[in-house]
């Protein structure tokens, strides 16, 4: 007891003094002044603080190497002429003559995960579920070092409309991506973004809300029955990050939200065939969930976020009859599409897809093509990547990042995950 009452006293004394060394730095540096420290407002009587922001938002889209649009806002700016705008314009333009266009010839790998693991102990607590956790999913503190690896990879966050989009007439074409000699462009996306009913209690985030800012994060309740309001999942862990390190996103692209419809979108149970009135397993209040889900989703759009249809009833596309495929894809613009927004990405079930690596044919892909779907992804995760330009579409093979990936990695049965994270060292000792 006392021993223990001491060792407290000494830690006690120990962060006083630590207190007292800061506060000692502190005055120094106060006396110090003028420091030119890197705020962004440094006290340049010429510069308003109008000015000030123009200049603050174009920074930030120059370093996601949007040279052009920083240009714009400045040369249209009240200050514009202005020495500072200026110098700061021609800084600008000397670096976007250091971009160089992506190869399209080369590859651009695609990685997609599934809701993070929270808490693995409740994850991997040995119930029915926990195996499929350990082979599907990635846990928070793995997927945050494996941003970290990416970045410090020079991977570039780019989303499927990025690297190609239908020209005037319609065809399909690669965009010119340009990037700073080194940098890469690589696709992120998730899977049945729904926090789905059998996941409740298992330690994943609940949903995704807008907090007092109207940014996007998300409800988590922990092992004691606590609702905490944080970055919980893979999108607001991307939008921290990329507030951090703004040069990880490509023009503020983020990533592409596949959804289903049968649980809801977003943690919502808006699906009014599944939560209607008439259904089983009513939602009181259906409406006003549909309603914050759209306002989630409109955030995380204006975010550099992108919505992809997962089917809504995570349908096997290449098992399921046409007609089946039919009333599932009018089902997901019934219910899913008011809430996210229509799409033209497909990203299917299962890793299925319509066809082998032919370009695509036959009954279902005219379906789809009708639908208005041009962006199409499949899983492969037999190469770093895969993708394929035809007039009427765009495809990318994707690569599933989970534990059955890594363990296969940690195995020595694959190489694939090489290129992007280090397997050994991001593993959770917990799996
Ligand atoms: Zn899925």
């Amino acid at each position: 007891m006392k021993r223990k009452r001491l060792g407290r006293k000494a830690y006690w004394l120990m962060g006083l003094t630590v207190m007292l060394v800061v506060l000692a730095v502190i005055y120094v540096q106060r006396g110090e002044e003028p420091t030119s420290h890197s705020s962004s407002s440094d006290d340049d009587p010429s510069v308003s603080s109008e000015q000030q922001h123009v200049l603050d938002v174009a920074a930030r889209d120059a370093a996601q190497y949007d040279y052009d649009q920083a240009i714009r806002q400045l040369e249209e700016s009240e200050g514009s002429a202005q020495n500072k705008t200026q110098a700061v314009i021609d800084t600008y333009r000397q670096k976007k003559e250091a971009l160089v266009s992506w190869d399209s010839d080369q590859p651009i790998p695609h990685l997609f995960f599934h809701s993070l693991i929270v808490d693995e102990q409740r994850a991997f607590d040995g119930d029915g579920m926990s195996q499929g956790y350990r082979d599907y999913m990635v846990t928070v503190e793995e997927f945050q070092a494996i941003l970290k690896d990416l970045y410090e990879r020079d991977y570039v966050l780019v989303t499927m409309d990025d690297i190609a989009q239908p020209n005037a007439d319609g065809t399909m074409t690669y965009q010119d991506l340009q990037l700073p000699p080194g940098k890469k462009p690589m696709v992120l996306s998730q899977d049945d973004l729904s926090y789905y009913e059998y996941m409740d209690g298992d330690g994943f985030a609940d949903k995704l809300i807008l907090d007092e800012q109207g940014d996007v994060t998300n409800t988590y309740v922990n092992a004691n029955g606590e609702t905490k309001q944080g970055s919980y999942d893979m999108v607001p862990l991307i939008d921290d990050f990329v507030q951090e390190h703004p040069d990880f996103s490509y023009h503020g692209s983020k990533g592409v939200a596949a959804v289903t419809g049968y649980n809801g979108v977003l943690g919502y149970r808006t699906s009014a065939s599944e939560y209607g009135p008439d259904s089983d397993h009513p939602n009181p209040d259906l409406k006003a969930d549909q309603q914050q889900a759209q306002q989630v989703a409109e955030a995380m759009k204006a975010d550099g976020w992108n919505f992809a249809s997962h089917t809504w009833g995570h349908l096997n596309v290449q098992e399921t009859s046409l007609a089946h495929l039919q009333t599932d894809t009018q089902r997901w613009k019934e219910e899913v599409a008011p809430i996210v927004g229509d799409t033209s990405t497909m990203i299917f079930a299962f890793g299925s897809d319509l066809s082998d690596w032919h370009p695509y044919h036959g009954a279902k892909y005219e379906w789809l093509r009708d639908q208005g779907y041009r962006y199409f992804a499949n899983v492969d995760a037999s190469t770093e990547a895969w993708k394929q330009l035809e007039p009427g579409y765009f495809r990318q093979a994707r690569i599933n990042v989970d534990g059955m990936r890594m363990r296969e990695a940690l195995q020595g049965q694959t190489d694939v995950l090489d290129a992007f994270f280090d397997v050994e060292d991001i593993y959770s000792d917990q799996r």
